[in-house]
């Protein structure tokens, strides 16, 4: 399925049925699978053999969602996880220990950064922050011996930085350190990191990828070209795990993907539910369809408002005045997605008027589905914050975080005109 393109891969990769078999994948809701004989299930837990045998670790309407995200990024396996942030909590449990620190960009999901910051250093892991926009030899200055990981995301939520893939990438293979992105806003219909140079691609399938707003979910998907075998960069990979039979992950085709699942899937279950697999790869059939709308609303409401007279900035990477503009189309050539921010000519009480006047698009923590939503940090996120604490966090006081739907472009433009009318 590899050399097809995305388009036909969004609705074909995953799942193709046999003669009588149901035309779209079968909703699987078993905790446990049958084996007529003692042999065939031995064989299963010595992984001698594919099959199912519990659903904490794998599923097979889960599967159908692994292979076609898989096959979306360009990637050997995926892992289906409950949420985007488990997929990351995951990641980071299968590659470090305590003692271990990561080297990840600040400019993160406002959840990563808390995992990064707050909880993993609660396990004596610790993780080195550097702004996306260093120069490479600051950001080589954080990697020693003990770094496990470096890590990124395509376009930043919610700052909307995009990432310097070539810089990235090559600090990473001079290293030999395992890179490792959130492709969540980006999804591969815009951006496919392994092509860049990543190792391991993250998603948030609760955001583009499921797209309704329906189902909760993430994926790691493991481009298995990464070489741990005799790198002493990775000695949990070389030496045997005696808690699943001493086997040495190095030697297996891939290598993250099933230390993932054997180890880290067995002793948390954090894996996506079937039924959120099942509406998720509903979902998905539509998502390169669903992207090329995002993109074009999303510029010509980005071009409307950097001219409108209430609109002090647009952040926006399509718009030819933004600061990563080049950047974007070298490496999203297609588009950028739904997501901007913008900042009103006003206080923060007539950011909230605005908010409150709009009609069409909803106030809402979630972003990037089919529905277009805004985002007001400093009156509801951040509220707790004074003026000068949120010029601190890098929040204007004026900044609206706008995640544009597939809306008729005209109405989402008409009703931004009417609410900016009550500035
Ligand atoms: C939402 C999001 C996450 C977290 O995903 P959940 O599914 O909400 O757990 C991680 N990364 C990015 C970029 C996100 O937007």
């Amino acid at each position: 399925m590899d050399k097809l393109h995305l388009e036909t891969l969004c609705v074909q990769a995953g799942y193709s049925p046999k003669t009588g078999e149901s035309r779209i994948p079968p909703i699987t809701q078993s905790t446990t699978y049958f084996y007529g004989d003692a042999q065939a299930m031995a064989d299963l837990f010595d992984l001698k053999r594919d099959g199912f045998f519990y659903t904490r670790l794998a599923n097979p309407t889960v599967e159908v969602l692994e292979k076609r995200v898989a096959a979306l990024e360009g990637g050997a396996y995926g892992i289906g996880c409950a949420s985007g942030m488990s997929a990351i909590l995951l990641t980071a449990m299968t590659l470090c220990e305590a003692g271990d620190n990561i080297v990840t960009s600040c400019e993160v999901y406002g959840g990563t950064f808390n995992l990064f910051s707050t909880t993993l250093p609660k396990f004596g892991i610790e993780a080195r922050f550097f702004d996306a926009d260093a120069p490479a030899e600051e950001i080589e200055k954080l990697i020693d011996d003990k770094t496990r990981f470096v890590y990124a995301e395509t376009i930043a939520n919610p700052a909307i930085v995009v990432l310097d893939f070539d810089k990235m990438a090559s600090i990473c293979k001079k290293a030999g350190v395992l890179f490792i992105v959130d492709n969540t806003l980006a999804t591969p219909v815009l951006c496919r990191p392994l092509e860049l140079g990543a190792d391991i691609v993250i998603h948030s399938t609760s955001k583009y990828m499921d797209g309704h707003a329906a189902a909760l979910g993430g994926m790691i998907v493991d481009g298995g070209k990464f070489c741990y075998k005799d790198n002493p960069r990775y000695p949990a990979f070389n030496t045997p795990d005696e808690s699943y039979h001493g086997l040495v992950y190095a030697n297996l085709p891939v290598a993250f993907g099933t230390k993932c699942r054997a180890q880290m899937m067995r002793d948390t279950g954090a894996i996506m539910s079937p039924q959120n697999a099942f509406l998720t790869y509903l979902g998905s059939d539509t998502l390169a369809l669903r992207m090329e709308r995002h993109c074009r609303n999303a510029e010509k409401i980005a071009e409307y408002l950097s001219k409108h007279p209430k609109i002090e900035w647009v952040r926006y990477s399509s718009l030819p005045t933004d600061k990563y503009h080049e950047r974007a189309k070298k490496y999203l050539p297609n588009g950028t997605g739904g997501m901007m921010s913008f900042g009103i000519r006003g206080d923060v009480a007539a950011c909230a008027r605005f908010m409150e006047h709009l009609k069409i698009a909803t106030q809402e923590t979630h972003v990037a589905d089919v529905r277009s939503c805004v985002l007001h940090p400093a009156s509801t996120t951040h509220r707790q914050l004074t003026e000068e604490q949120l010029v601190a966090a890098g929040i204007a006081p004026n900044l609206v975080r706008l995640s544009v739907g597939i809306e008729n472009v005209d109405d989402l433009i008409a009703d931004l005109a009417q609410a900016l009318e009550t500035v």
